[in-house]
């Protein structure tokens, strides 16, 4: 983490955001509303753990209500404060608009090291987390719609949305409130892997791309690239297993507790087991081990991709940064200073605000299903294979010619839902690096593809409070 206890990760995006106004035509006032966070939460609550009351602190900011509801993810972690949820909750406003996600961004979280609890008591933590976010009108599907970040996941979710349908019973989109559930709980196929997956798709996507490639001194296609991830979790685990399937050598692996590091490659599903045998990833077989996990970022590898937390990579460590491409998986893993270092280099950052908005736009795919209440392919996908089968049964009559029957089972395949939400989420990563790349090569004057991804949303929000008009 920065080493700079005065970092303020807030200002840090609001200076990528003033770097970007310059660009666009709003004036002072629009980019003014469309910078500040509209409504701020901060609540203090009492749970009783192990029989003695104790107060937990947590938050839940509404950066933008220009578009609504507010979407963004709940962080459980012991560094939650004001300044990091408002920055992530303006994060999540130009993610929305990049990847045309119709809601305001938000985001949330408990100031907890959520290790040292049981499930039962993080269960009336989350629980009473989500009574004050219905208490203050914070959460609601057409208000305010949290989802998991960094120390939850699906179980969290489950938790709220019981908690919100129980608090509110004739709701009838109650499941709406809340997305990343878990199947039985109304959640959607596909949103567990949705980010990492994204990742995945944002990178493939740069790398494609010849005359990018070839001012890296790097060849095209994904495989063969030398990667190093931080953070096994959520969003780095399975960046990392969807970049090993396409070909990639995962090279490096960080956590909190050490790095590790093999040139021939490390399979993430071996290193995964062995870590939860182990606990540590130090002394895997085989590979380099560095008890100073920060030492794991600065090895030789084509693709960095912190996938953990903030403020990572610093004025004081960006310098030994090896990689060419760095894919920002985490929200705001550099620092502003860190940026322009790696900029000057001619390092490839592909922004956070970007990459990693597959979580939202799988959670978008989430609450359309919860709104229109039945499951993607349910109508179409016999009708579908009836179709298809119709086709090919005129084309074999027409031949005199027939498919084999493995041949004409996988053409008459109707889609289920984990093959639209996938299909979605890469048309999604695929369409909106091109929208961002588009800006980057076509306006004069823009060095970076963050400053480019912020000219995108903020053209996208600016038009929306033109066209809203502001209360007189
Ligand atoms: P997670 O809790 O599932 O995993 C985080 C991992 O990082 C853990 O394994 C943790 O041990 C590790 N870690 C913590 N500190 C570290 C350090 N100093 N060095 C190396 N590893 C460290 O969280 P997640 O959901 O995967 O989120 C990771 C990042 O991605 C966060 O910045 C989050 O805001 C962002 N993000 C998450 C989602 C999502 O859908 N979960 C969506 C968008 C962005």
């Amino acid at each position: 983490m920065s080493t700079n206890p005065r970092y303020s990760f807030f200002k840090g995006v609001e200076r990528s955001f003033d770097k970007a106004a310059k660009f666009t035509r709003f004036p002072k006032g629009i980019l003014n509303q469309i910078k500040e966070c509209n409504s701020t939460l901060q609540v203090k609550f009492p749970v009783l753990i192990n029989g003695k009351v104790e107060v937990f602190e947590a938050y839940r900011v509404q950066h933008s209500h220009h578009k609504l509801p507010c979407k963004g993810g709940v962080r459980f972690s012991k560094s939650v404060n004001q300044d990091e949820v408002m920055a992530l909750a303006a994060l999540m406003t130009y993610k929305c608009a990049i990847v045309n996600v119709p809601f305001g961004g938000g985001k949330g979280g408990i100031k907890i090291d959520p290790s040292i609890y049981s499930v039962a008591d993080l269960e009336r933590i989350t629980r009473r987390y989500t009574f004050e976010l219905c208490k203050k009108n914070f959460i609601g599907p057409g208000l305010d719609v949290p989802a998991p970040d960094y120390g939850t996941s699906s179980r969290e979710m489950s938790w709220i949305v019981d908690t919100y349908s129980s608090l509110n019973p004739s709701d009838l989109n109650a499941l709406g409130c809340v997305t990343g559930k878990p199947i039985s709980q109304g959640g959607v196929r596909g949103r567990v892997e949705a980010t990492g997956m994204g990742v995945f798709f944002g990178i493939r996507e740069a790398c494609s791309i010849k005359e990018d490639m070839a001012k890296l001194g790097l060849s095209t296609g994904i495989k063969g690239k030398a990667i190093i991830i931080q953070g096994l979790g959520n969003v780095g685990y399975h960046a990392a297993k969807y970049c090993q399937q396409a070909g990639a050598i995962i090279v490096g692996l960080i956590e909190y507790n050490g790095a590790i590091y093999k040139e021939s490659g490390l399979d993430i599903d071996e290193v995964q087991a062995y870590r939860k045998r182990n606990g540590s990833l130090l002394n895997f077989p085989g590979a380099t081990s560095f008890e100073d996990e920060t030492k794991g970022l600065e090895q030789p590898c084509d693709i960095l991709i912190p996938a953990a937390l903030e403020a990572v990579i610093h004025k004081d460590n960006a310098h030994a940064i090896q990689a060419k491409i760095i894919g920002e998986a985490a929200n705001g893993p550099l620092t502003p200073d860190a940026d322009d270092i790696l900029n000057k280099k001619g390092v490839l950052v592909i922004p956070d605000m970007y990459l990693n908005a597959g979580g939202v736009t799988v959670s978008y795919f989430e609450w359309l299903k919860n709104l229109s209440h039945v499951r993607y392919g349910r109508l179409e996908k016999r009708f579908t294979e009836n179709r298809y089968s119709d086709i090919v049964s005129s084309l074999e009559a027409l031949t005199n010619k027939n498919v084999g029957a493995i041949e004409r089972r996988n053409i008459l395949k109707g889609p289920e839902e984990i093959d639209l939400i996938h299909s979605g989420l890469e048309d999604t990563m695929m369409g909106s690096y091109h929208e961002i790349r588009d800006i980057y090569i076509n306006t004069a004057g823009v060095e970076d593809m963050r400053t480019a991804a912020f000219i995108c949303a903020i053209n996208k929000i600016g038009v929306a409070y033109e066209e809203l008009g502001i209360f007189p």
